[in-house]
Protein backbone atom coordinates (compact mmCIF):
# COMPACT_ATOMS: atom_id res chain seq x y z
CA UNK A 1 0.00 0.00 0.00
CA UNK A 2 1.32 3.62 -0.60
CA UNK A 3 -0.36 6.29 1.64
CA UNK A 4 -2.74 8.97 -0.64
CA UNK A 5 -0.64 12.26 0.15
CA UNK A 6 -2.96 14.79 2.27
CA UNK A 7 -1.71 18.13 0.28
CA UNK A 8 -2.75 20.78 3.01
CA UNK A 9 -1.61 23.18 0.36
CA UNK A 10 -4.00 22.74 -2.09
CA UNK A 11 -6.61 22.44 0.81
CA UNK A 12 -5.75 25.64 2.08
CA UNK A 13 -5.17 27.65 -0.68
CA UNK A 14 -9.48 26.08 -1.52
CA UNK A 15 -10.49 27.35 2.07
CA UNK A 16 -8.70 30.71 1.65
CA UNK A 17 -10.94 31.55 -1.62
CA UNK A 18 -13.82 30.84 0.55
CA UNK A 19 -12.30 33.36 2.79
CA UNK A 20 -11.58 36.33 0.22
CA UNK A 21 -15.09 35.86 -0.38
CA UNK A 22 -16.30 36.12 3.33
CA UNK A 23 -14.37 39.65 3.70
CA UNK A 24 -16.14 40.72 0.74
CA UNK A 25 -19.23 39.85 1.79
CA UNK A 26 -18.52 42.53 5.08
CA UNK A 27 -17.31 45.14 3.25
CA UNK A 28 -20.38 46.86 2.16
CA UNK A 29 -21.21 46.77 5.71
CA UNK A 30 -18.17 49.01 6.87
CA UNK A 31 -16.23 46.00 8.42
CA UNK A 32 -12.29 44.75 7.40
CA UNK A 33 -11.61 41.72 9.54
CA UNK A 34 -8.33 42.81 11.48
CA UNK A 35 -5.85 40.35 13.28
CA UNK A 36 -3.09 42.13 16.05
CA UNK A 37 -0.19 39.70 16.64
CA UNK A 38 1.79 40.83 19.24
CA UNK A 39 5.64 39.70 19.07
CA UNK A 40 7.70 40.20 22.19
CA UNK A 41 11.71 39.53 20.88
CA UNK A 42 13.55 38.13 18.37
CA UNK A 43 13.06 34.54 17.96
CA UNK A 44 13.85 33.75 14.37
CA UNK A 45 10.93 31.06 13.91
CA UNK A 46 8.16 33.72 15.30
CA UNK A 47 9.52 36.36 12.78
CA UNK A 48 9.14 33.65 10.10
CA UNK A 49 5.31 32.32 11.19
CA UNK A 50 4.32 36.42 11.69
CA UNK A 51 5.27 37.01 8.28
CA UNK A 52 3.03 34.15 7.00
CA UNK A 53 0.26 35.76 8.48
CA UNK A 54 0.61 39.17 7.75
CA UNK A 55 1.14 37.94 4.07
CA UNK A 56 -2.11 35.36 4.31
CA UNK A 57 -4.31 38.26 5.67
CA UNK A 58 -3.45 40.31 3.09
CA UNK A 59 -3.82 37.64 0.53
CA UNK A 60 -7.58 37.38 1.11
CA UNK A 61 -8.05 41.79 1.55
CA UNK A 62 -7.94 41.40 5.81
CA UNK A 63 -6.48 44.24 7.54
CA UNK A 64 -3.19 43.07 10.34
CA UNK A 65 -0.99 44.79 12.16
CA UNK A 66 1.97 43.66 14.15
CA UNK A 67 3.22 44.86 17.64
CA UNK A 68 6.76 44.24 18.08
CA UNK A 69 8.14 44.54 21.50
CA UNK A 70 12.38 44.18 22.60
CA UNK A 71 13.04 40.52 24.54
CA UNK A 72 13.96 42.83 28.22
CA UNK A 73 10.61 44.89 27.58
CA UNK A 74 8.55 45.38 30.61
CA UNK A 75 5.52 43.25 30.78
CA UNK A 76 3.50 46.02 31.52
CA UNK A 77 4.38 47.34 28.04
CA UNK A 78 2.68 44.19 26.42
CA UNK A 79 -0.41 44.01 28.61
CA UNK A 80 -1.06 47.78 28.21
CA UNK A 81 -0.67 47.05 24.27
CA UNK A 82 -3.17 44.00 24.67
CA UNK A 83 -5.58 46.36 26.58
CA UNK A 84 -5.62 49.03 23.71
CA UNK A 85 -6.20 46.23 20.94
CA UNK A 86 -8.72 44.69 23.15
CA UNK A 87 -10.56 47.93 22.77
CA UNK A 88 -9.99 48.66 19.20
CA UNK A 89 -12.76 48.11 17.22
CA UNK A 90 -10.61 47.59 13.90
CA UNK A 91 -9.34 44.29 15.53
CA UNK A 92 -11.38 41.18 15.50
CA UNK A 93 -8.04 38.87 16.59
CA UNK A 94 -5.59 39.63 18.73
CA UNK A 95 -2.47 36.70 19.55
CA UNK A 96 0.41 36.83 21.05
CA UNK A 97 3.32 34.79 19.31
CA UNK A 98 4.82 32.56 21.49
CA UNK A 99 7.42 31.90 22.41
CA UNK A 100 7.58 34.80 24.73
CA UNK A 101 10.30 35.53 27.29
CA UNK A 102 11.46 32.82 29.95
CA UNK A 103 10.66 36.09 32.58
CA UNK A 104 6.92 37.07 31.44
CA UNK A 105 4.21 35.19 32.85
CA UNK A 106 2.64 33.62 30.13
CA UNK A 107 -0.84 32.81 31.86
CA UNK A 108 -1.17 36.52 33.02
CA UNK A 109 -0.80 37.35 29.10
CA UNK A 110 -3.10 34.64 27.47
CA UNK A 111 -6.15 35.80 30.26
CA UNK A 112 -5.64 39.15 29.69
CA UNK A 113 -6.56 38.89 25.42
CA UNK A 114 -9.99 39.72 25.65
CA UNK A 115 -12.15 36.41 24.73
CA UNK A 116 -13.89 37.63 22.11
CA UNK A 117 -10.53 38.14 20.23
CA UNK A 118 -8.66 35.53 21.39
CA UNK A 119 -8.35 33.99 17.40
CA UNK A 120 -5.47 30.90 19.18
CA UNK A 121 -8.33 29.70 21.35
CA UNK A 122 -5.63 30.14 24.44
CA UNK A 123 -7.76 32.09 26.71
CA UNK A 124 -8.65 29.62 29.85
CA UNK A 125 -12.58 30.99 28.97
CA UNK A 126 -12.20 29.66 25.62
CA UNK A 127 -10.10 26.26 26.35
CA UNK A 128 -12.79 25.59 29.34
CA UNK A 129 -15.49 26.18 26.26
CA UNK A 130 -13.57 23.62 24.27
CA UNK A 131 -14.10 21.09 27.08
CA UNK A 132 -17.81 21.45 26.52
CA UNK A 133 -17.94 21.51 22.86
CA UNK A 134 -19.40 24.95 22.54
CA UNK A 135 -16.21 27.12 21.63
CA UNK A 136 -16.42 30.02 19.19
CA UNK A 137 -12.36 30.30 18.49
CA UNK A 138 -11.02 26.07 18.45
CA UNK A 139 -7.20 26.39 18.17
CA UNK A 140 -5.31 26.69 14.92
CA UNK A 141 -3.23 23.75 14.48
CA UNK A 142 -5.65 21.13 15.72
CA UNK A 143 -8.38 22.88 13.87
CA UNK A 144 -6.63 22.81 11.18
CA UNK A 145 -6.13 18.87 11.28
CA UNK A 146 -10.07 18.26 11.67
CA UNK A 147 -10.89 20.50 8.73
CA UNK A 148 -8.08 18.12 6.79
CA UNK A 149 -8.96 14.96 7.96
CA UNK A 150 -13.24 16.27 7.14
CA UNK A 151 -11.92 17.53 3.88
CA UNK A 152 -10.60 14.53 2.89
CA UNK A 153 -13.40 12.30 3.64
CA UNK A 154 -11.83 11.01 6.57
CA UNK A 155 -14.83 10.01 9.22
CA UNK A 156 -13.70 10.22 13.08
CA UNK A 157 -16.56 8.41 14.56
CA UNK A 158 -16.28 5.06 16.10
CA UNK A 159 -11.83 5.69 15.32
CA UNK A 160 -8.89 4.84 17.54
CA UNK A 161 -7.64 8.38 17.20
CA UNK A 162 -3.83 7.98 18.82
CA UNK A 163 -2.58 11.76 19.81
CA UNK A 164 0.67 11.57 20.46
CA UNK A 165 2.21 14.64 22.44
CA UNK A 166 0.01 16.48 25.15
CA UNK A 167 1.04 20.18 24.87
CA UNK A 168 -1.81 22.35 25.49
CA UNK A 169 -1.81 23.92 22.40
CA UNK A 170 -1.90 20.67 20.13
CA UNK A 171 -2.11 17.89 22.15
CA UNK A 172 -4.57 18.41 24.58
CA UNK A 173 -6.87 20.36 22.36
CA UNK A 174 -6.50 18.02 19.50
CA UNK A 175 -7.58 14.81 21.80
CA UNK A 176 -10.62 16.73 23.15
CA UNK A 177 -11.63 17.69 19.24
CA UNK A 178 -11.39 13.74 18.39
CA UNK A 179 -13.37 12.63 21.56
CA UNK A 180 -16.36 15.46 20.33
CA UNK A 181 -16.29 14.03 17.28
CA UNK A 182 -17.03 10.23 18.98
CA UNK A 183 -13.93 8.99 18.71
CA UNK A 184 -12.26 6.71 21.44
CA UNK A 185 -9.06 8.80 22.20
CA UNK A 186 -5.34 8.13 23.63
CA UNK A 187 -3.42 10.50 24.41
CA UNK A 188 0.36 9.37 24.54
CA UNK A 189 3.39 11.55 26.15
CA UNK A 190 7.44 12.10 27.05
CA UNK A 191 6.31 9.32 29.99
CA UNK A 192 4.38 7.09 28.04
CA UNK A 193 5.64 3.75 27.92
CA UNK A 194 6.17 1.64 25.24
CA UNK A 195 4.86 4.03 22.42
CA UNK A 196 4.59 1.47 19.87
CA UNK A 197 1.82 -0.28 21.69
CA UNK A 198 -0.30 2.49 21.80
CA UNK A 199 0.42 3.92 18.46
CA UNK A 200 0.01 0.55 16.39
CA UNK A 201 -3.69 0.32 17.46
CA UNK A 202 -4.54 3.56 15.49
CA UNK A 203 -6.73 4.12 13.02
CA UNK A 204 -5.98 8.08 12.72
CA UNK A 205 -2.73 8.40 14.69
CA UNK A 206 -1.73 12.45 15.08
CA UNK A 207 1.86 13.17 15.88
CA UNK A 208 2.85 16.15 17.89
CA UNK A 209 5.78 15.29 20.04
CA UNK A 210 8.75 17.82 18.12
CA UNK A 211 10.86 14.43 17.79
CA UNK A 212 12.18 13.76 14.22
CA UNK A 213 11.31 9.75 13.27
CA UNK A 214 10.03 9.22 15.99
CA UNK A 215 7.15 7.63 14.14
CA UNK A 216 8.67 4.08 12.58
CA UNK A 217 6.93 2.14 9.94
CA UNK A 218 6.42 -0.64 12.23
CA UNK A 219 4.53 1.30 14.99
CA UNK A 220 1.71 2.23 12.12
CA UNK A 221 -0.97 0.30 11.95
CA UNK A 222 -1.71 -1.15 8.00
CA UNK A 223 -4.37 1.47 6.45
CA UNK A 224 -3.89 4.05 9.10
CA UNK A 225 -4.01 8.06 8.35
CA UNK A 226 -0.96 9.29 9.80
CA UNK A 227 -0.86 13.06 10.58
CA UNK A 228 2.63 14.73 11.15
CA UNK A 229 2.09 17.91 13.29
CA UNK A 230 5.69 18.23 13.81
CA UNK A 231 8.25 20.61 12.73
CA UNK A 232 11.64 20.09 13.00
CA UNK A 233 15.04 21.77 11.54
CA UNK A 234 17.54 18.90 11.32
CA UNK A 235 21.76 19.87 11.37
CA UNK A 236 21.55 20.00 7.54
CA UNK A 237 19.19 22.65 7.33
CA UNK A 238 15.98 20.30 6.17
CA UNK A 239 12.48 20.87 7.64
CA UNK A 240 11.03 16.97 8.76
CA UNK A 241 8.23 16.06 10.62
CA UNK A 242 7.86 13.54 13.80
CA UNK A 243 7.24 10.75 11.16
CA UNK A 244 9.61 8.87 8.98
CA UNK A 245 7.79 9.91 5.82
CA UNK A 246 8.98 7.56 3.20
CA UNK A 247 9.01 4.55 5.38
CA UNK A 248 5.17 5.40 6.97
CA UNK A 249 4.04 6.17 3.35
CA UNK A 250 4.23 2.27 2.42
CA UNK A 251 2.06 1.25 5.08
CA UNK A 252 -0.46 3.92 5.84
CA UNK A 253 -3.73 4.75 3.76
CA UNK A 254 -3.38 8.80 4.21
CA UNK A 255 -0.40 10.77 4.88
CA UNK A 256 0.62 14.26 5.51
CA UNK A 257 3.82 15.67 4.67
CA UNK A 258 6.33 18.17 6.07
CA UNK A 259 6.41 20.91 4.85
CA UNK A 260 3.06 21.11 3.47
CA UNK A 261 0.79 19.21 5.08
CA UNK A 262 -0.84 20.68 8.68
CA UNK A 263 1.34 23.66 8.50
CA UNK A 264 -0.51 25.89 5.77
CA UNK A 265 -3.82 24.74 7.55
CA UNK A 266 -2.46 26.48 10.72
CA UNK A 267 -2.56 29.97 9.38
CA UNK A 268 -5.75 29.26 7.45
CA UNK A 269 -7.84 28.60 10.63
CA UNK A 270 -6.13 31.59 12.10
CA UNK A 271 -8.11 33.28 9.44
CA UNK A 272 -10.93 31.56 9.26
CA UNK A 273 -11.36 32.51 13.46
CA UNK A 274 -10.92 35.81 13.01
CA UNK A 275 -13.19 36.36 9.89
CA UNK A 276 -15.41 34.28 12.27
CA UNK A 277 -14.75 37.17 14.57
CA UNK A 278 -15.80 40.06 12.38
CA UNK A 279 -19.04 38.60 11.41
CA UNK A 280 -19.99 37.95 14.65
CA UNK A 281 -19.57 41.71 15.47
CA UNK A 282 -21.42 42.60 11.99
CA UNK A 283 -24.45 39.95 13.26
CA UNK A 284 -24.10 41.96 16.75
CA UNK A 285 -23.74 38.37 18.11
CA UNK A 286 -22.72 38.70 22.16
CA UNK A 287 -20.57 35.99 23.26
CA UNK A 288 -21.37 37.02 27.02
CA UNK A 289 -22.29 34.34 29.26
CA UNK A 290 -24.22 35.10 32.46
CA UNK A 291 -21.80 32.75 34.88
CA UNK A 292 -18.84 34.31 32.65
CA UNK A 293 -17.79 37.05 35.67
CA UNK A 294 -18.15 34.36 38.12
CA UNK A 295 -16.03 32.18 36.26
CA UNK A 296 -13.80 34.88 35.76
CA UNK A 297 -12.99 35.73 39.45
CA UNK A 298 -13.06 32.30 40.19
CA UNK A 299 -9.89 31.84 38.69
CA UNK A 300 -8.33 35.10 39.06
P1 LIG B 1 5.67 20.88 22.97
O1 LIG B 1 4.99 21.91 23.78
O2 LIG B 1 7.14 20.68 23.08
O3 LIG B 1 4.96 19.48 23.31
C1 LIG B 1 5.45 18.28 22.81
C2 LIG B 1 4.65 17.14 23.39
O4 LIG B 1 5.19 15.92 22.89
C3 LIG B 1 4.73 17.07 24.92
O5 LIG B 1 3.46 16.71 25.42
C4 LIG B 1 5.74 15.96 25.15
O6 LIG B 1 5.47 15.20 26.32
C5 LIG B 1 5.50 15.07 23.97
N1 LIG B 1 6.69 14.29 23.61
C6 LIG B 1 7.96 14.73 23.47
N2 LIG B 1 8.76 13.70 23.16
C7 LIG B 1 8.00 12.60 23.13
C8 LIG B 1 8.27 11.23 22.89
N3 LIG B 1 9.49 10.81 22.64
N4 LIG B 1 7.24 10.38 22.95
C9 LIG B 1 5.98 10.79 23.22
N5 LIG B 1 5.67 12.09 23.44
C10 LIG B 1 6.66 12.96 23.41
O7 LIG B 1 5.39 21.10 21.43
P2 LIG B 1 4.06 21.60 20.65
O8 LIG B 1 3.98 23.06 20.73
O9 LIG B 1 2.90 20.77 21.04
O10 LIG B 1 4.48 21.22 19.17
C11 LIG B 1 4.74 19.87 18.80
C12 LIG B 1 5.37 19.85 17.43
O11 LIG B 1 4.43 20.38 16.50
C13 LIG B 1 6.64 20.70 17.28
O12 LIG B 1 7.49 20.09 16.35
C14 LIG B 1 6.11 22.00 16.71
O13 LIG B 1 7.09 22.69 15.97
C15 LIG B 1 5.01 21.49 15.83
N6 LIG B 1 3.94 22.45 15.58
C16 LIG B 1 3.51 22.54 14.32
C17 LIG B 1 2.49 23.40 14.01
C18 LIG B 1 2.02 23.47 12.61
O14 LIG B 1 1.35 24.41 12.26
N7 LIG B 1 2.32 22.47 11.79
C19 LIG B 1 1.91 24.19 15.02
C20 LIG B 1 2.33 24.03 16.32
C21 LIG B 1 3.35 23.15 16.60
P3 LIG B 1 5.51 15.85 27.80
O15 LIG B 1 4.31 16.73 27.89
O16 LIG B 1 5.37 14.71 28.74
O17 LIG B 1 6.82 16.57 27.86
Amino acid sequence: MTAKIIDGVAIAKKLRTGYAERVHALAPRGIVPGLAVIVVGDDPGSKVYVRNKVNACRDIGMRSRVHSFAHDCGEGEVLSCIRTLNEDPGIHGLIVQLPVPAAFDMRRILQSVSRAKDVDGFHLYNVGSLVFGQTIFPPCTPFGVQRLLECEGITVEGKNVVVVGASNIVGKPMAMMMLQKDATVTICHVKTRDLAQYTILADILIVAAGRPNLILPQMVKTGAVVIDVGINRLPDGRLVGDVDFEGVRQKASHITPVPGGVGPMTVTMLLQNTIAAAEREANSTPIESPDFHDFERAIA
